[in-house]
């Protein structure tokens, strides 16, 4: 068999890998929760000015000798992914829309000063991981293999200015069932302080100091007894942008004319992959659509006037989140009556029911390894 190629003449070197027992894997895989525990492969693959991309390898997991001067340590020129692959009834392995996260990964090399991993080559890289790994995706319900690719600064260099060495690296981790006990609402917090991004920062890209600075807020909404921050846009601190690692929907109305609302992609907030998909299958489904900027005074009435009936939150690790109680300085209102709302749960089985191949793809959006 004639090796993948990663870029041209750079081909991925397969090593033989230390690999866990089957025992050992299957006790993992019984309750895998989420980011706990590693495949036992990585991929990784180095950069340097002037040669390019080189030295691509799938090697055993472990831990990445580092001199204390590396760039990312200091800087934060570092980006990243998240994405999942799913097992297929049929047996084999599918991710969802890969090509959407090599993409939005170029978006963010892009605007981190670094360089771009070819698409294709991404594409090849977690084909390579996954296919190498295959033992590692979870079959049970609601179960996936979340990988993770990521690139940092490697370069021993204390100037603040673009590193001339990079890592690209991916690691995959099982992940259990985001709600095995049923899904249930999330309460937020409305962050009228902290704001996450601004207008020409880095809130439309996957950047590593992006999550750094939302710990704080999301320690803060902790303490106050809500699982997630809804942060406001940045200049006017009125209009809704997203969670700290979720986009929102709104559902307006209810039954045929329902309308979905979502806040359009103002630039400080990221262009999530589940939120573009959300918003075709719901048209799909002859919703309405709309992105527009949506405002915390908006929902809060909306709420009130019972014109609101729903708001979810989407992401790659939940899918859809419903969320119920809101808490904010300028009052507290709970959505609905905080459960589940039927668009949401509808919503969250149609795109469940796809990423898991139990109705045809009609969109083309596995990809199988
Ligand atoms: N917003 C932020 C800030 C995120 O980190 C994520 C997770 N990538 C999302 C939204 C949802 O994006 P996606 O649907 O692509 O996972």
């Amino acid at each position: 068999t004639s090796a993948r190629m990663f870029t041209e003449g750079v081909p991925v070197v397969v090593e033989d890998v230390r690999r866990r027992s089957p025992v050992e894997r299957a006790e993992l895989l019984e309750d895998p929760g989420f980011g706990r525990y590693f495949t036992d492969s990585m991929f990784v693959a180095r950069y340097r000015e002037g040669q390019g991309w080189y030295d691509a390898r799938l090697t055993t997991y472990g831990p990445l000798p580092m001199d204390p001067a590396t760039a990312a340590l200091h800087y934060a020129q570092s980006i990243f992914e998240g994405l999942k692959a799913y097992a297929q009834p049929d047996g084999s392995v599918a991710m969802f829309r890969p090509e959407a996260n090599a993409a939005r990964f170029a978006r963010s090399a892009r605007r981190l000063a670094m360089p771009v991993v070819p698409e294709e080559s991404f594409l090849t890289a977690v084909d390579a991981l996954v296919d190498a790994d295959r033992d590692w995706v979870p079959t049970g319900p609601d179960q996936t293999l979340y990988l993770r690719p990521y690139m940092l600064a490697s370069e021993p260099f204390l100037g603040v200015r673009p590193a001339h060495e990079y890592l690209f690296l991916i690691i995959a981790s099982p992940a259990g069932a985001y709600f095995p006990r049923g899904v249930h609402p999330v309460s937020v917090y409305v962050s009228e302080e902290y704001a996450r991004a601004a207008p020409g920062g880095t809130g439309d890209v996957k950047c590593a100091g992006n999550y750094a600075a939302s710990l704080l807020p999301q320690q803060e909404a902790s303490a106050l007894g809500c699982d997630q921050v809804v942060y406001l846009d940045a200049v006017e601190k009125k209009y809704i942008e997203e969670l700290g690692g979720m986009n929102l929907f709104f559902v307006l109305g209810s039954g045929e004319d329902a309308e979905l609302v979502t806040p359009e992609l103002s630039g400080s907030l990221l262009p999530g992959i589940t939120r573009d998909s959300l918003m075709e299958v719901a048209r799909g489904l002859g919703l309405r659509v709309t992105e527009r900027r949506y405002s915390l005074d908006e929902w809060r009435q909306g709420v009130a006037e019972g014109t609101v009936t729903e708001t979810f939150a989407c992401g790659t690790a939940a899918v859809i989140t419903p969320v119920g109680v809101v808490k904010a300085r300028t009052g507290d209102f709970t959505v609905g009556d905080g459960t589940p709302g039927p668009l949401t749960m509808r919503l969250r089985e149609a795109l469940l029911d796809i990423q898991h191949g139990r109705v045809a793809d009609t969109h083309g959006w596995l990809h199988r390894v």
